[in-house]
């Protein structure tokens, strides 16, 4: 009897193992037919590397269940990791090429990074909230993604010492265009940040330079949480 019990329970431990994996992957292929291939991103190689990111790991433990689902989720700190539709979308407008330098600002949970990673970039991320930047630098480590630098601090003055970037991608909602980003931004670079107001809808925005000069369009609405400033936060003491 004892050892029966003690059967079923490896048995049951085995499955429930074995059927998590299983469900993550096909919860993955599902997110990526109807809610990326079913809209408008066609770019095979983002299609690939949004199968191949394990968004689960990235996400609160108690909300993986929903990390495959149509939505922006918690990763702490009254932070959220954008929709899986925002990010491949900010990633396909980016068209990163094997070794260009990648700019981003905002690690949160650290998805979009190892995503940028994926694509080959050479990626250069900056936090604000010094825990989250923490984590994700682990978890990077961890799930082994190369040529990804976390930098805790505040991004509005971008990464002088590893400017011009070929890309930038701020995932904090700004209310105006940084400019120091901008002169970080390479002859011939793109760049996507979400524009608006604070608690209002904002425009996702495309600036590309060329021949010294900036060009911006405006993509779509979003919603997006702030972009902050170091000075925003109450002085230590
Ligand atoms: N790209 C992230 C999600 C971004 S949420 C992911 O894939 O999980 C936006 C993040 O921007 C938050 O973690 C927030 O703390 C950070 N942030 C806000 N203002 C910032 C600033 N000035 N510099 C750097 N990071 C900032």
């Amino acid at each position: 009897m004892h050892k029966k019990g003690l059967l079923a329970f490896f048995l049951l431990f085995a499955l429930s193992r074995a059927g998590a994996q299983t469900d993550y992957t096909a919860l993955c292929e599902s997110m990526v037919r109807e809610q990326l291939e079913a809209r408008d991103i066609t770019d095979t190689l983002v299609l690939r590397v949004m199968r191949s990111v394990p968004r689960h790991e990235f996400v609160l433990k108690d909300y993986r269940p929903w990390a495959y689902n149509d939505q922006a989720l918690p990763i702490g700190e009254g932070q959220t990791i954008s929709q899986p539709y925002i990010v491949a979308y900010m990633t396909q407008i980016l068209g990163v090429q094997p070794g260009e330098r990648v700019l981003e600002i905002g690690t949160g949970s650290g998805y979009q990074a190892a995503i940028l990673s994926e694509l080959g970039g050479e990626v250069y991320t900056i936090e604000i909230v010094e825990t989250l930047g923490l984590e994700a630098k682990k978890r990077l480590n961890r799930l082994k993604y190369k040529n990804v630098n976390v930098r805790i601090g505040d991004g509005y003055n971008g990464w002088p010492e590893a400017a011009p970037f070929d890309a930038i991608m701020v995932t904090a909602g700004a209310e105006e265009l940084p400019e120091t980003l901008m002169e970080q931004l390479a002859e011939g670079g793109r760049m996507v940040i979400p524009i608006g107001p604070h608690g209002g809808v904002r425009q996702l925005t495309l600036i590309t330079r060329s021949n010294g000069k900036f060009k911006s369009e405006k993509l779509m609405a979003v919603r997006f949480v702030p972009f902050i400033r170091q000075t925003d936060k109450p002085e230590k003491p």
